[in-house]
């Protein structure tokens, strides 16, 4: 873990880099709470990008960040398709997300079945058109992964329980999204995943079939004995950056409790990170 960290941070840049001009790297670009944007070449996804509720402890996306998506301005332009983990409202808003799908048309959209429902239940009479872009993802806690192919993208989805398991939020179905970018990138996404490692021994296959070069987690996982051998047995992927982080944690990493330590977190909207392939 620690040589991972320390390779990672020859890596490491703050500054908003184009990754499109490296043509060796990729990127991750965070929007907030649980939002990331992951750009390989031309190719853009969006995990948890439009929400609403921030409960006074979560960063919303700052407005002119929202607004340069929905105008497709630089770097937040060209994307491909976005992906719901579950619908919770420091998550997901179904207004916002079917506006953007109206804006966008060339944009597909990934969600579990509950936002879908929510989703359509915002459109009066929704065209062929639109419903041809939502993909309802309709999953059991112990079902095989679904498999997708939109061009340049590979995506994979299994349901992992929400966190609080299994007094809270049991029936929310918290999808982990596992997208391989052009044939080169490979980043998953936890949504609120449990800490719980019963709900990933049942998947084993899922995770061993493809090795993933970036996660996307739950800061909890991180901070826990439990969610730290879930990263490491099961998700196992190259690096891994926490997400769903109090906005109240420093963005100086210096001025953080010793808890967060040698911790990759994303904390300030507009933050990067760049990796080579
Ligand atoms: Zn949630």
């Amino acid at each position: 873990m620690k040589l991972r960290t320390l390779a990672f941070l020859f890596l490491f840049s703050l500054h908003a880099a184009a990754f499109a001009d490296d043509e060796h790297g990729w990127g991750a670009r965070y929007l907030a709470n649980a939002g990331v944007m992951i750009e390989q070449g031309e190719t853009k996804v969006l995990f948890d990008p439009f929400f609403r509720d921030g409960f006074g402890f979560y960063d919303l996306v700052p407005e002119e960040t929202e607004s340069a998506l929905f105008d497709g301005v630089a770097p937040w332009d060209g994307i491909d398709a976005i992906f719901i983990s579950h619908y919770h409202g420091d998550h997901f808003h179904p207004g916002v997300v079917t506006d953007y799908l109206r804006r966008w048309p060339s944009v597909h959209a990934y969600a579990p079945q509950q936002a879908v429902d929510a989703l359509l239940a915002e459109v009066n009479e929704p065209s062929e058109e639109l419903l041809a872009r939502i993909h309802a993802i309709d999953l059991e806690r112990d079902s095989e992964a679904l498999e997708f192919e939109l061009e340049g993208l590979f995506i994979e989805a299994v349901r992992i329980a929400h966190a609080g398991w299994p007094n809270r939020h049991s029936d929310t179905e918290n999808i982990v999204y596992r997208v391989t970018l052009d044939d080169s990138a490979t980043v998953m996404h936890l949504g609120d995943a449990d800490s719980g490692k019963e709900h990933y021994e049942v998947h084993d296959e899922y995770w061993q079939k493809q090795k993933s070069d970036l996660a996307l987690v739950p800061v909890w996982l991180m901070l826990s004995e439990k969610g730290q051998h879930v990263i490491d047995e099961h998700v196992d992927a190259e690096h891994e950056i926490g997400m769903h982080v109090f906005k109240s944690i420093p963005d100086n990493p210096e001025e953080r409790e010793p808890k967060f330590e040698g911790l990759d977190i994303f904390t300030e909207p507009g933050e990067t990170r760049s990796f080579e392939q």
